[in-house]
C-alpha cells in the first residue's frame, strides 16, 4: 500500500489569488516522485482554527502532513500555534533555535526584534529544521506513527528544506515496500508514446503506471511498484528502450536541460546562442545551471533584421530572399554565433511565436533551430502549437533535445 500525504498551504494571499500556489505543485510532484500518494491538497487562510482543523483532518487521513507558510514573525503567522493546538501540545522558546536566528541577524547586522523571537517557538516534541536561506526554521513532529512537517512559505526556502529534511525522512519510512521509476521523454507526443508501449506498462500486477506531461519538455512515464518486482521492471525498461529509446532522455529526476548541460560540462564543449523568437529564454535556461560559465560563452538576442546583420553578419541578401524565419537565416545565425564567441557549438533559433505574423506559407508556430557543431550545421524545422509562451518554450526545449541527439550520435560514433 502506498503511503498517503496531505498538503496544507497557508496564507490569505493564496486564497485571494495574489500568490500562485507553486509550493503545492512542487510538494505534490516531489511526493509522487518518491512514491507517496497525495490524497488531498488544501489551502487555508491565516486563521488559527482553519489551520488547526486542516491539520487535525490531515493527521486523521494520512501518514504525512506537509504544511507551508505562516512561520514569519508577524501577527498573521499562526502555523506554529495552530499545529500545537491541533495536537494538544505546548509551544515554548527553544534556545538552539533562538541562537540560530540571533546569529543570522548578527551576520546581517540587524537587531533581533521581540516579534522575531516568536520564530524560535518550538512545538513540544518537535525537531527543528534548519533554514539556511531565511530566518524561519521549520519543524518536524512525529505523532501517533505519523509525521508532520512545517516549512516556510517562500519557495526558495521551502525547496531546499524539503529536499534536505522531508525527502530523507519519508524515504526511510517507506523504504521497505514501494519504489518509483520515472522515464522522461522529449520529441514525442504523450498519446503516441502511450500507444507505443501501452501493452507493456499497464496490467502488470503490483505495478502502477501513469503518464504525465512535464511542462513543455515532453511526456513522462512513472512506474510505481513494490520492490520485490524489480526484475519485472528491468524487463519492462528493456522493452521501453527498444521501442521508444530515441525519445528517452533520462531515467530518474534529471530534466532535459540538465542532461544536456551536464554532457557539455563533461565533454568540456562550449556553446553560444543566437536567439530571435525565444528572446533570451534559451540562454536564461542554460544559466539556470550552476557552474555553467565553463561552457557557456554567451548569447545574442537578435530580434530585428538589423541586429541579425550587424551583430551576427547574416547576409542582407539571405534575409531578403528567404526571410528572418528560414532555414538559411538560422543556419547563418548558428554558424556565425559560434565563430563570434569562439564556441564549439552555436545555436540559432528563429520562428513565428504569434499570435500575429503568420502566413499560409509560414504559419504561427513555425520555428527553425540551427545547430553548428564540428564544421557542420544542421537545421531543424518545427511546427509547434499553442500560444506565444508555449511556442517559445517548446522551441527552447526542442533546441536542447536536438543538441542532445547530436551529442548522443557522436558518442555512438
Ligand atoms: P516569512 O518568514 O517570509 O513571513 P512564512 O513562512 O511566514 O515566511 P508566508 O508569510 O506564508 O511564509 O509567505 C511568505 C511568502 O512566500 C509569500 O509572500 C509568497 O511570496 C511565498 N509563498 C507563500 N506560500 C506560498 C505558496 N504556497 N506557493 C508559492 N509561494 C508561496
Amino acid at each position: 500500500m502506498r503511503k498517503k500525504a496531505v498538503i496544507i498551504t497557508t496564507g490569505d494571499e493564496i486564497l485571494e489569488g495574489l500568490t500562485l500556489n507553486t509550493n503545492q505543485q512542487y510538494i505534490s510532484m516531489k511526493l509522487n516522485e518518491i512514491g507517496v500518494e497525495v490524497i488531498r491538497a488544501v489551502s487555508v487562510p491565516d486563521d488559527l482554527s482553519a489551520i488547526s482543523r486542516a491539520v487535525k483532518e490531515g493527521m486523521e487521513d494520512s501518514d504525512f502532513v506537509i504544511i507551508s507558510g505562516g512561520l514569519g514573525p508577524t501577527e498573521d503567522d499562526l502555523t506554529r500555534e495552530a499545529v500545537a493546538k491541533a495536537l494538544g501540545r505546548k509551544l515554548s522558546i527553544n534556545g538552539e533555535m533562538l541562537e540560530e536566528i540571533r546569529n543570522r541577524f548578527r551576520r546581517r547586522n540587524i537587531e533581533l526584534s521581540d516579534n522575531t523571537r516568536k520564530q524560535a517557538m518550538l512545538i513540544e516534541g518537535a525537531k527543528f529544521l534548519k533554514n539556511d536561506v531565511g530566518s524561519a526554521p521549520g519543524q518536524m513532529i512525529e505523532y501517533e506513527g505519523k509525521v508532520l512537517f512545517i516549512l516556510p512559505g517562500p519557495p526558495s526556502e521551502l525547496k531546499p528544506m524539503f529536499e534536505n529534511f522531508v525527502v530523507p525522512v519519508i524515504r526511510s519510512k517507506i523504504k521497505s515496500d514501494m519504489n518509483v521509476k520515472i522515464y522522461r521523454f522529449s520529441g514525442i507526443p504523450e498519446a503516441v508514446l502511450e500507444e507505443a508501449i501501452h501493452d507493456i506498462i499497464y496490467n502488470n500486477e503490483g505495478i502502477k503506471a501513469s503518464t504525465t506531461l512535464d511542462g513543455f519538455i515532453g511526456p513522462t512515464i512513472r512506474l510505481t511498484y513494490s520492490r520485490n518486482l524489480e526484475e519485472e521492471i528491468v524487463k519492462i525498461e528493456k522493452e521501453i528502450v527498444s521501442r521508444v529509446g530515441e525519445y528517452l532522455y533520462s531515467i530518474g529526476d534529471k530534466r532535459l536541460d540538465e542532461v544536456v548541460i551536464e554532457e557539455l560540462l563533461k565533454l568540456n564543449t562550449t556553446i553560444a546562442t543566437a536567439e530571435s523568437c525565444t528572446g533570451g529564454l534559451l540562454s536564461a535556461k542554460i544559466v539556470d545551471y550552476p557552474g555553467v560559465s565553463k561552457i557557456f560563452k554567451g548569447g545574442v538576442v537578435c530580434y530585428s533584421n538589423e541586429s541579425k546583420i550587424n551583430l551576427l553578419d547574416v547576409d542582407e541578401e539571405v534575409l531578403k530572399k528567404y526571410g528572418a524565419v528560414s532555414s538559411q537565416t538560422v543556419e547563418k545565425m548558428a554558424e556565425n554565433v559560434s565563430r563570434k564567441f569562439s564556441a564549439d557549438i552555436g545555436i540559432g533559433v528563429s520562428g513565428i511565436a504569434g499570435p500575429t505574423g503568420g502566413t499560409e506559407e509560414k504559419p504561427v508556430g513555425l520555428v527553425y533551430i540551427g545547430i553548428h557543431f564540428e564544421n557542420a550545421t544542421r537545421v531543424f524545422e518545427k511546427r509547434f502549437s499553442g500560444d506565444r509562451n508555449s511556442i517559445r518554450w517548446r522551441a527552447v526545449y526542442s533546441a536542447f533535445d536536438e543538441l542532445r541527439k547530436i551529442l548522443l550520435s557522436r558518442k555512438k560514433g
